[in-house]
């Protein structure tokens, strides 16, 4: 079929480098791009991050917008529909379903994203945020800056990098988590402990392994009530406790939905004319030979751009892979993750968790290395990375890690 009209729906990361990318290819036709949002694509680590720390000196960060209005309009030439979700698809007719409009596609690449999970009872009551999008980083933003006392539900990647955000703020910060330690389901419990010490370090008070009661108070957050019976008094709570793929519009559709819309290797959904990219695709990731759902920049970026090059060239199509990547700052030292955390053993190869200000720990699976976590390793963290979409075996990375090791003590 021949591509006049490319929809992408979704206006963050990943949907913005499906646009890109359809242009980069030479795609001459129309494209759309779908935003639930008012905003125009903006970047969102930064929401979590710098955003919320003080800026004494000037003003605070501006709000992160890849690009302008008259950028996107005018030299990509795409027609934006800001500000209202799709709410439905017929992929008989290609049409998607958004406010009072429909709008045909002949290739469409679903970008949709994912949707953070709530307190149940905290829906109506003031002071109680998520933090997905740029207009909550806002509202947290102001509360923190008015001085609030600060409880975080989930040391997740939200949860970390707010409290952090909020410590720089000198406000009174309280995570609680319902795991034994922070970030379980990213770098496993293990060496989830191994980072719990950075909050301790920080000033911040860590609560693992329980989990919230209820959340109190009279129109606004007043105090949060752990499981164990224990009170903490909040003027501001901020959930993140994960998210879920932005996949209810899509009901009725044939596309199959588990876990996020569950595409091949070539980010199709078996659906013709129909791709999807970023947080929203569970895919077969030929690399890590595994089905995988990710929830990270680099993928959703490099997903977008190979999702929109299928979708206009299914002919051609080609599989993407990657050996996943985050990284993750908290009070000022970067946490960076390669590979998988579903692991059989691990060993520290660099530095020493809770003392050293740098450390490297790599993750076995089988004969292989399958993973590999570093704390202020940007120097070396990639050379993993390499290693393990080679297949590297677990003995010869161990010898890699060793070799580092002689070098330095040379060097010192
Ligand atoms: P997350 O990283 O999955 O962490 C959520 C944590 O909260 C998990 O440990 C979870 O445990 C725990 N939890 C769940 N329910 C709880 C409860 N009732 N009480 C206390 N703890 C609870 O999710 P997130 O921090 O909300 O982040 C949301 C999304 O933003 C993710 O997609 C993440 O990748 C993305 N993000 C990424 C970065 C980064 O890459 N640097 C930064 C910010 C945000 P269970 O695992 O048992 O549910």
């Amino acid at each position: 079929m021949v591509v006049n009209t490319f929809v992408v729906v979704g206006a963050s990361l990943a949907g913005l480098r499906a646009v890109e990318a359809a242009r980069k290819v030479g795609f001459e036709g129309k494209i759309i791009l779908i935003g639930a949002e008012r905003h125009l694509p903006y970047d969102r680590p930064p929401l979590s991050k710098e955003f919320l720390e003080p800026h004494e000196e000037g003003p605070q960060i501006e709000a992160p917008y890849f690009r302008t209005e008259e950028m996107l309009r005018d030299e990509l030439g795409v027609e934006l529909v800001l500000g209202s979700p799709a709410t439905s698809l017929d992929t008989e007719r290609r049409i998607i379903r958004v406010g009072e409009r429909d709008i045909g596609y002949d290739a469409l690449v679903i970008a949709t994203g994912s949707i953070p999970r709530l307190l149940p009872g905290t829906e109506t009551l003031g002071g109680v945020y998520s933090l997905r999008t740029l207009d909550d980083a806002l509202s947290v933003r102001d509360a923190l800056t008015a001085g609030a006392r600060t409880v975080i539900i989930g040391a997740g990647f939200i949860g970390s990098e707010v409290a952090s955000g909020a410590k720089k703020r000198g406000v009174d910060v309280t995570v609680v988590e319902a795991q034994p330690t922070p970030l379980v389901r990213a770098i496993g419990t293990a060496m989830g402990d191994a980072i719990a010490s950075l909050h301790e370090k920080n000033g911040t008070t860590l609560r693992c392994g329980v989990g919230v009661d209820r959340i109190e108070g009279e129109g606004s957050v007043e105090r949060v009530v752990l499981a164990d019976g224990s009170v903490i008094d909040a003027d501001l709570v901020v959930v993140g406790i994960g998210v879920d793929p932005a996949v209810q519009w899509l009901e009725g559709t044939p596309i199959r939905v588990d876990n996020g819309i569950v595409c091949d290797e070539n980010l199709w959904t078996g659906v013709p004319g129909v791709y999807a990219a970023g947080d929203v695709v569970n895919w077969m990731n030929p690399t890590m030979d595994q089905r995988q759902r990710m929830e990270n920049w680099t993928a959703a970026a490099e997903q977008g751009a190979a999702a929109a090059r299928n979708a206009l060239d299914p002919v051609h199509s080609k599989p993407y892979g990657t050996v996943p990547y985050f990284w993750s700052d908290w009070y000022g030292s970067r946490i960076q993750f390669v590979g998988s955390a579903d692991a059989d053993e691990f060993a520290i190869v660099e530095g020493e968790p809770g003392t050293s200000d740098r450390w490297v720990a790599l993750y076995r699976r089988g004969e292989r290395l399958i993973g590999a976590l570093s704390l202020n390793g940007q120097t070396v963290i990639m050379k993993y990375r390499v290693k393990i979409s080679k297949g590297i075996s677990w003995k010869d990375a161990l010898e890699f890690a060793e070799e580092r090791r002689a070098k330095a003590a040379v060097a010192r």
